[in-house]
């Protein structure tokens, strides 16, 4: 048995005005007592009303990035200080978007993901490889380097969380199939044992919607799931919460 508790988190991206408040209270209300632990990481002007409206509830409010350092002059950019200052309890470092539009690499990642622990909170350290890299039997290589690279001095099983995010599976509709994921959750999680870290949760993230997170999320060391697009609307980031019977 393991006391691994799943998550399913919804990443809004860039997504969501005031107005969208009201699907997360949606999420909030649908919750049963078999429900994960549920997080929302909505745009960053969202981030204060959002735990303000959840307040009282479970579900608790993410960052999607941060900086590196705590303050300074750093035009645009947010520290993880003034993320747990809002109200944040965990924050994505490295997600493949960040790593595409921004240039982010493994040791900036790595930056991030200190920065959140050094604020006390939890980090969600993303990797995943391209379909090149997969085509290319690469997957397993690039995921293993992404991971030691990437992982913040500091961390435990309990303020740190890897997801396995396959870039082409992101937003595409397309999955692996669940042996292959099965295959890349076994080996992370033995690459995160060797590092001492054999109790981080491992999430699975790439085109979950309701109709496959009862398949993927039943799957051995997946312990949840970073949702995209399917976390937009209550209705379906709930048909996936549905999967652990809440
Ligand atoms: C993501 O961006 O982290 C993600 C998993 O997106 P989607 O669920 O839309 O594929």
């Amino acid at each position: 048995m393991t006391s691994r508790r799943p998550i399913v988190a919804g990443n809004w991206k860039m997504n969501g005005l005031l107005a969208s408040l009201a699907e997360a209270k949606l999420v909030a209300a649908g919750l049963t007592a078999k429900a994960p632990e549920v997080l929302i990481c909505p745009p960053a002007p969202l981030i204060v009303p959002l735990v303000e409206a959840l307040k009282g509830t479970p579900v608790t409010v993410g960052g999607q990035d941060c900086h590196a350092k705590a303050s300074g002059a750093h035009t645009g950019d947010i520290a993880a200080e003034m993320l747990a200052d809002a109200g944040v309890r965990a924050v994505i470092a490295g997600h493949s978007e960040r790593r595409s539009d921004h240039g982010e690499r493994d040791q900036d990642v790595k930056a991030k993901a200190e920065a959140v622990l050094r604020a006390g909170l939890t980090a969600i350290v993303c990797i995943g490889e391209t379909l090149g890299q997969r085509q290319a039997g690469l997957a397993y290589d690039v995921n293993a380097r992404q991971l030691a690279g990437s992982l913040p001095t500091g961390a435990t099983a309990d303020n740190l969380v890897i997801a396995y995010e396959p870039v082409w599976a992101i937003g595409t509709g397309l999955t692996p199939s669940s042996d292959d994921i099965a295959e890349m959750h076994k080996r992370l999680r033995e690459q995160l044992a060797k590092a001492g870290l054999a109790d981080a949760r491992i999430l699975y993230g790439g085109s979950v919607k309701p109709s496959n997170a009862r398949e993927i999320l039943s799957i051995a060391n997946v312990d949840g799931a970073l949702v995209g697009g399917a976390s937009l609307k209550a209705q379906d980031f709930l048909g996936i919460i549905a999967a652990y019977g809440g």
